[in-house]
C-alpha cells in the first residue's frame, strides 16, 4: 500500500491547470500548443518516476520502467491526455497520473518489477480532430494500416501531417514499425462518468465489458400538407408518429432497469416549416447494452413497433442504415486480478458494464485488458463540474497499484 495521495493529487493539480479557463473547464485538443505542454508536464514525472519516455509515431508518451526480465512481455497501463472542448479534469488524466505515481512508488522503494511496465498518455481519445474515438491507441495497435496519413483531415481544416510536423514527429505514423506489440495486459484506470457507483456507495468498479452499440437510422414518411386546411383526421404527419416511437422505446428502457439504454438524439424534420405538416423525419435510435442479446430483442422490438405506426400513423418506414458494434468483454482472469486485490485491501468492489468507450476497448482487442473506475460525483463527465473524491481516488489508486504489482510479477502467462 505505497500510494501517496498527497504527491498524486500535487501532481493532478499541476496538470489540471494546462489549457483551463476561468470557469474551469479543460481544453487540452490533442496536437494543440497546452496537449503538447500536457505532455512535457507527465514526461517529468515519468522521468522522476525511473522511467524511459519516448513518443511514439502518432503522438502517444510512452513512459517505460524496465523489468529484471526484459525478454518478457510488458505490463501496460495509463488512459489519455486529450479532453472534450470545455472539459472536466479527471476523464484520461487521472488514469495517467495514477499509473504514473504507482511506478514512482516503486522506484522511491528501490523495487524493479519482473517484467517491464509500461505507462501511455494516449493522444485522441476523444476523436475531436478526425472524428474517430481512440485514434491514438488504434494507430499505435496497427488499426490503420494501409491507410494514407494524408486522407487525415480535422474540420478545423488541419491535417495529420501538419499536426505531427508540429510535435516535430515524422511522416509514418501507420508504418508497421512503429506499432506497439510487446504488450502482456493493459489496465486503465478511468472514472465512471455515470452515478451508478456514486448511488450504490461503491468505493470502486471493476468494468466487466465496454457496451455494444446499435443505431437504426430511418425515415418515416407521411405527407407534407397545409397545416390550417387539412383536418386532424384526414393528417399523415410524421412527426407525430414519431414522437409515438420516441416515447415507445423510451419507456420501454426505462422499465428494463438498466439493462439497457436507448436515445433517439437525432432527428431531420422536413419540411420543418411552422404551418405545413410534417411530411418526413428522419431519425437515428441508439441502444447501448453489454449483452448482445438483449441488443437484438430490443431491434426486434422496434421492428416490430414498425407495423404499428404505419398502421397509426398511416405513415412508410424504411431503414436507411444500421451499424452494430458489438460489446467488448474485460478478461476474465485480469477481472479476477483486480478483484482479488480489491479483496485483499477490504475495499468493495462492484462489477459493471462500461457505458462509453475508451482506450481499453481497442486493447482488449489484442491482450488481456481490464478498467478500474473511480466514483464520479453525481454521475456528470465532458463538464467543468466533472468531480471525483480524492478517498475514492486513493482507493482505486491502491487496487491500481496492486494489480499492476501482481501481473508485472506473474511468470506464466494469463
Ligand atoms: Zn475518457
Amino acid at each position: 500500500m505505497s500510494i501517496d495521495l498527497a504527491q498524486l493529487r500535487q501532481s493532478f493539480e499541476k496538470l489540471k491547470v494546462i489549457g483551463q479557463n476561468e470557469a474551469g473547464g479543460i481544453t487540452r485538443l490533442s496536437f494543440s500548443p497546452e496537449f503538447r505542454q500536457a505532455q512535457v508536464l507527465i514526461k517529468s514525472y515519468m522521468e522522476t518516476a525511473g522511467m524511459n519516455v519516448e513518443i511514439d509515431s502518432i503522438g502517444n508518451l510512452i513512459g517505460t520502467y524496465a523489468g529484471r526480465d526484459q525478454s518478457l512481455l510488458a505490463v501496460v497501463s495509463g488512459s489519455h491526455l486529450d479532453t472534450v472542448p470545455n472539459g472536466g479534469a479527471f476523464d484520461g488524466a487521472l488514469g495517467i497520473i495514477a499509473a504514473v505515481e504507482c511506478v514512482r512508488s516503486w522506484h522511491k522503494q528501490n523495487w524493479r518489477p519482473l517484467r517491464t511496465v509500461k505507462v501511455i498518455a494516449f493522444i485522441e481519445e476523444e476523436g475531436t480532430r478526425f472524428g474517430t474515438v481512440c485514434f491514438g491507441s488504434r494507430a499505435m495497435l496497427g488499426e490503420f494500416s494501409g491507410k494514407n496519413p494524408e486522407s487525415f483531415v480535422a474540420a478545423s481544416g488541419h491535417s495529420l501531417l501538419g499536426f505531427l510536423k508540429e510535435m516535430g514527429l515524422g511522416e509514418k505514423p501507420f508504418s508497421k514499425d512503429s506499432f506497439f506489440q510487446n504488450g502482456f495486459c493493459f489496465i486503465e484506470l478511468h472514472v465512471e462518468q455515470g452515478g451508478k457507483l456514486e448511488q450504490e456507495g461503491i468505493a470502486v468498479g471493476v468494468v466487466s465489458a465496454i457496451v455494444g452499440i446499435n443505431r437504426i437510422v430511418m425515415n418515416i414518411r407521411g405527407k407534407a400538407n397545409h397545416a390550417g386546411t387539412t383536418s386532424m383526421e384526414l393528417r399523415q404527419d410524421a412527426l407525430v408518429a414519431a414522437a409515438s416511437l420516441i416515447s415507445y422505446i423510451y419507456n420501454q428502457a426505462l422499465a428494463a432497469k438498466g439493462n439497457y439504454v436507448a436515445t433517439i438524439g437525432k432527428l431531420d424534420v422536413w419540411p420543418n416549416a411552422e404551418n405545413v405538416v410534417p411530411g418526413e423525419v428522419k431519425l437515428t435510435i441508439e441502444i447501448r447494452s453489454e449483452d448482445v442479446a438483449r441488443l437484438e430483442r430490443v431491434r426486434k422490438e422496434i421492428i416490430e413497433k414498425l407495423k404499428e405506426l404505419q398502421r397509426d400513423y398511416k405513415v412508410n418506414v424504411d431503414i436507411i442504415k444500421e451499424n452494430q458494434v458489438p460489446p467488448i468483454p474485460m478478461d476474465d482472469k485480469v477481472i479476477q486480478s483486480i478483484c482479488n486485490i480489491g479483496k485483499k485491501l477490504r475495499i468493495t468492489c462492484k462489477k459493471m458494464p462500461s457505458w462509453a468507450g475508451h482506450d481499453a476497448m481497442i486493447f482488449a482487442q489484442h491482450i488481456p485488458t481490464g478498467m478500474i473506475f473511480v466514483p464520479s460525483i453525481g454521475g456528470i463527465s465532458h463538464s467543468p463540474a466533472e468531480e471525483s473524491d480524492w478517498d475514492a481516488i486513493e482507493k482505486a489508486a491502491q487496487i491500481l497499484e496492486g494489480t499492476l504489482k501482481e501481473l508485472a510479477s506473474n511468470m506464466e502467462g494469463l
